[in-house]
């Protein structure tokens, strides 16, 4: 099964495409997870995201196709896979679409998680992350056991640069320029579905189940 997540930041898409991914035995797949990954290692590829990132700006989409195509390329990715955070543009879209039908393949569903603007704030203000392990808490919705450690590993948990309200902003607008028209192009290929992601966590988890079977 091969899986899209699609919504605003924020929206839930990386707290529900983990549990779909521990749910379905497939790999769970964040393009900002790798980026972040290749940051904390001072990779090539990561300075010049960084650049991008912290300004709240999509990475240009030459370097974050390359990056995708690589990952689901790789032997586990068989049998499907859940992408969370890719794509974000109409070119990326393409991209993938293409690569899947060269191997006579599709994306089974688009699950678009519904958040309206007014709520991303808020979620976004409370999010901590690890970033060794890529879990993500909340600190009211979601808190882990022990404030500010992660409940997987025990690393300390930390606020992502680009959650801070400046730049929360502005990646709403990116979303709503660049990434909200693939709503209307899954919608076209008759795989979208979505779902009201101001729910709480278990019950949107739920409502996607329901989706997926
Ligand atoms: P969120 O979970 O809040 O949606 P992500 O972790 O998915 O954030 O992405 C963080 C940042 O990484 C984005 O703001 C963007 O700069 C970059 N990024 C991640 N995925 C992509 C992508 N598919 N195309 C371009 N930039 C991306
Ligand atoms: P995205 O990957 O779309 O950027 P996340 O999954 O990281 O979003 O969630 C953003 C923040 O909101 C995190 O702090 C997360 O713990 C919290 N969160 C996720 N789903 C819910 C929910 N259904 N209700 C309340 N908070 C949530
Ligand atoms: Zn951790």
């Amino acid at each position: 099964m091969k899986i899209i997540m699609l919504g605003a930041p924020g929206a839930g898409k990386g707290t529900q495409a983990k549990m779909i991914a521990d749910k379905y035995k497939i790999p769970h797949i964040s393009t900002g997870d790798i980026f972040r990954a290749n940051m904390k290692n001072g990779t090539e590829l990561g300075l010049k995201a960084k650049e991008y990132m912290d300004k709240g700006l999509l990475v240009p989409d030459e370097l974050t196709v390359e990056i995708l195509l690589d990952r689901v390329a790789q032997d586990d990715c068989k049998d499907g896979y859940v992408l969370d955070g890719f794509p974000r543009t109409i070119p990326q879209a393409d991209v993938l679409d293409k690569e899947l039908t060269k191997l006579g393949d599709k994306v089974d569903f688009a699950i678009n998680v519904d958040v309206p603007d007014e709520n991303i704030v808020r979620r976004m203000s409370g999010r901590r992350a690890c970033l060794k392990c890529g879990a993500t808490y909340h600190i009211e919705h979601i808190p882990p056991k022990k404030e500010g450690i992660c409940d997987n590993c025990g690393s300390e948990l930390v606020q992502r640069e680009d959650d801070k309200p400046e730049t929360v902003q502005n990646r709403l607008s990116v979303y709503h320029e660049q990434t909200q028209p693939l709503i209307d192009y899954y919608t076209n290929k008759q795989i979208l579905k979505t779902v009201d992601g101001t729910k709480d966590m278990q019950e949107v988890f739920n409502d996607i189940v329901s989706i997926l079977g």
